[in-house]
């Protein structure tokens, strides 16, 4: 970077900015060791049907568990793997260790991995599907594939066709933070995907008559009509959730309904045929 500034630029950082140079540096550094040292783990973050209530899935969130910093947010480490693409090695873990913790869950949920796009584009993605799959037994069907609308804005024809292999195999591909980047709905179409995930975002502002509120119904009427379902993610509120019930948005997901779990205790909950908390499930009770 310095270099770019040209000769005999004189290369001073403020105080600050070295620090946080120096803790990029330090943690790129025992990122080398990370996995080898077993130091990342998945929270499962349970959703649930808005038609039912009933739990259908977890979303499978990597954690880093670093010996003098403790847990370290997946927001600021996996952008720090995907420029070393050592992400193709990290998420091969997350998605052969997520595949085999809910295959031995009972009944039929799915999990939700999230994929870089440096994975579609470096590793071999489809070797590692179909491995974790015939080892774990899982169904393809109840795994879904999540990719950021952002990522695949800026994918290559390449990395579109090994999703449309994923598809192919029977996975789900679900756009992540839809809403986020700038697919136009024609493009929805032309794009392999069974689901989207509404972000936060549009969640967050979503109060009665707000246009938030009416983006997210507009959307999941629209993607409906393509054969595209819809989960909406960061439901906060009851106010959100009694919304969310009102549009024809399928799934949803959020600290209201359940944070991420240690995978012990997401067992409990599929064990216990877990639904929605029972605050909420009111609504879904027959009317008197
Ligand atoms: P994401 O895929 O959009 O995951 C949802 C994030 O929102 C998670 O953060 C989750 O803890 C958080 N969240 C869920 N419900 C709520 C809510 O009601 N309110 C708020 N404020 N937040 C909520 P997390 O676990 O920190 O993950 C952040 C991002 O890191 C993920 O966003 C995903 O893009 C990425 N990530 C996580 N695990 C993996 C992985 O295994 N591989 C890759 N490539 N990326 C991952
Ligand atoms: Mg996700
Ligand atoms: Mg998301
Ligand atoms: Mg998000």
């Amino acid at each position: 970077r310095a270099k770019a500034w040209g000769r005999g630029t004189l290369c001073v950082f403020e105080p600050e900015m070295d620090t946080h140079l120096r803790a990029r540096l330090e943690m790129e550094q025992d990122l080398r060791q990370a996995l080898a040292q077993d130091q990342f783990e998945l929270a499962y973050q349970p959703i649930f049907s808005v038609v039912t209530g009933a739990l259908t899935g977890f979303e499978a969130l990597l954690r880093w568990n670093h010996p003098r910093r403790g847990l370290v947010d997946p927001s600021i480490f996996v952008p720090l793997t995907e420029d070393s693409r050592s992400i193709v090695e990290i998420g091969a873990f997350a998605m052969r260790q997520a595949v085999a913790d809910i295959a031995a869950l009972p009944g039929d949920l799915k999990v939700a991995v999230n994929l870089s796009p440096v994975q579609l584009a470096f590793g071999d993605i489809i070797g590692t599907v179909e491995a974790a799959l015939r080892d774990s037994g899982l169904p393809p069907e109840r795994l879904e594939c999540e990719i950021t609308e952002t990522a695949l804005f800026e994918s290559e024809q390449t990395s579109l066709a090994v999703l449309q292999r994923l598809r192919d195999l029977g996975v789900r591909i679900v756009l992540d933070d839809f809403g986020t980047g700038y697919s136009s709905l024609s493009r929805l179409r032309l794009l392999p995907i069974d689901k989207i995930k509404i972000d936060r975002s549009f969640v967050l502002d979503a109060t009665e008559g707000s246009a938030s509120a009416a983006i997210i119904e507009a959307v999941t009427v629209l993607t409906g009509r393509l054969g595209i379902a819809t989960v909406a993610e960061g439901i906060e509120t009851e106010e959100q959730w009694a919304l969310l019930a009102r549009t024809s948005c399928a799934e949803a997901q959020g600290f209201l309904l359940g944070r991420p779990l240690p995978i012990a205790e997401a067992a409990a909950l599929a064990r216990a045929g877990a639904g929605v908390p029972v605050a909420l499930a009111r609504r879904f009770s027959p009317p008197a």
